[in-house]
């Protein structure tokens, strides 16, 4: 039996997980799990799963969880940033899945790392805030980085035993999001409710935004960049409006290896829990007679800002990516709270990286103090812009 950790429960990964998890209950068990604010789910989880430890974001909410559970649950209920370290370094589990939205992942990815767990990483903004931090601690440790995010997943496939060297460039696919082919103008007018109905991914609210603006898929490339150790000049942003070839591996030889697959979390989860094996899922199959056409497009950098302002970060490094981060979540939550406008999230992130004073990235003290001054002068822009 394999034992889970998994972070962000409630979530659109988190029950995704659970649903591989629940179709193959001889090999998968889940010891711990947290989430945020969603008791009423979460306890259905806890008496389905039955996790010897479970947190919730706050006190309040633990209160409420116990409240709904009552004698019907005889485990540990624990709660807040420490609470989420605790389910992550809970004992029994070797494979922790980071799947908690935002920069709130990253400490609970480095506790899971610290006590020797497998990471199966679905918080990318771990890796955009300190990915120089976490993937020295997994190599000191000699622990897995298995990637669940599906760009990711299928580029970690096509790279398989393959010489590092031998790498050209990495070919990121992105969908282009809901907007994909729209005029500076057009995006002027877009609403919070067309922004989050994301055309082939059913997602989390943050990264529906992400996707839609592309910062989504700069906060990728800088996610490969840390996991693939390749330069910002070896990664190459595709708009592939399928979803269908989920990345790509360009050779030196010119061979391209790619990773095709249906529009489904649960394949690349899938993979995460049981690599170097894989599961046999029941789902729908791509049939490739039934594929209409598969197109390849430049990205539109200039109506799209957010992923030219992330390559501009990985390559100013430093603070400068955990910056970006804590902006973009700052913008994003304001525009879901319909205080700004859909533009004004990369105009946010494009001053706040010009205000904030950018330093080195080895010490996460300076990442955290980096993270916390973007956030306070993304709030006052957001002020100045609602
Ligand atoms: P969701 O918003 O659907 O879920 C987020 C989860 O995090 C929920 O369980 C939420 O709890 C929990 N959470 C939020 N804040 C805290 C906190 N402070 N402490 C504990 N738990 C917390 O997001 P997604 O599942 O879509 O995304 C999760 C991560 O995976 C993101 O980093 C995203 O970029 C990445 N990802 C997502 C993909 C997808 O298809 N959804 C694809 C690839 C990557 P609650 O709801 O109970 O408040």
């Amino acid at each position: 039996m394999k034992y889970i950790a998994l972070l962000g429960s409630t979530g659109s990964i988190g029950t995704n997980v659970l649903k591989v998890i629940r179709k193959f209950p001889d090999q998968y068990a889940v010891s711990s799990m947290a989430a945020g604010r969603n008791v009423e789910l979460l306890a259905q989880q806890v008496l389905e799963f039955a996790p010897q430890l479970v947190s919730v974001i706050d006190e309040e909410h633990a209160d409420r969880l116990v409240a709904i559970l009552g004698d019907s649950y005889s485990g540990e209920i624990v709660f807040g940033p420490e609470g989420n370290k605790e389910v992550a370094a809970h004992g029994p589990a070797s494979l922790t899945i980071s799947a908690i939205v935002g920069a709130a992942g990253l400490l609970p990815t480095l506790a899971a790392i610290d006590a020797g767990k497998d990471i199966g990483l679905a918080n990318k903004e771990t890796l955009v805030m300190a990915g120089h931090i976490v993937m020295e601690k997994i190599r000191l440790k000699g622990v897995a980085m298995l990637p669940v995010d599906s760009e990711h997943s299928a580029i970690f496939q096509a790279l398989g035993s393959e010489r590092k060297g031998d790498v050209h460039k990495i070919l990121l696919t992105a969908s282009g999001g809901p907007f994909h082919g729209r005029t500076k103008a057009e995006l002027q007018q877009v609403t919070r409710s067309q922004a989050l109905a994301h055309p082939n991914w059913t997602m989390g609210q943050k990264i529906s935004i992400d996707s839609a603006t592309l910062m989504n898929k700069g906060l990728e490339v800088i996610e490969a960049k840390w996991l693939f150790d390749v330069e910002p000049e070896n990664i190459e942003v595709i708009v592939h409006p399928q979803s269908i070839v989920h990345s790509l591996v360009e050779y030196h030889d010119g061979s391209i290896l790619g990773h095709l697959g249906v529009a489904d979390m649960c394949i690349p989860i899938a993979y995460a829990l049981s690599y170097p094996n894989r599961l046999p899922l029941k789902l729908d199959r791509l049939n490739l007679t039934q594929c209409a056409s598969l197109q390849f497009v430049e990205p539109d950098y200039e109506n799209f800002p957010a992923l030219g302002l992330a390559f501009a970060a990985l390559k100013t490094g430093g603070t400068a990516p955990a910056v970006l981060n804590a902006a973009n979540e700052v913008a994003v939550a304001a525009f879901l709270n319909e205080e700004i406008k859909f533009l004004d999230i990369a105009e946010i992130v494009s001053h706040v990286l010009s205000s904030i004073p950018l330093g080195d990235d080895t010490i996460l003290e300076d990442i955290l103090t980096a993270d916390r001054l973007a956030r306070e002068c993304a709030t006052k822009r957001v002020l100045t812009l609602a």
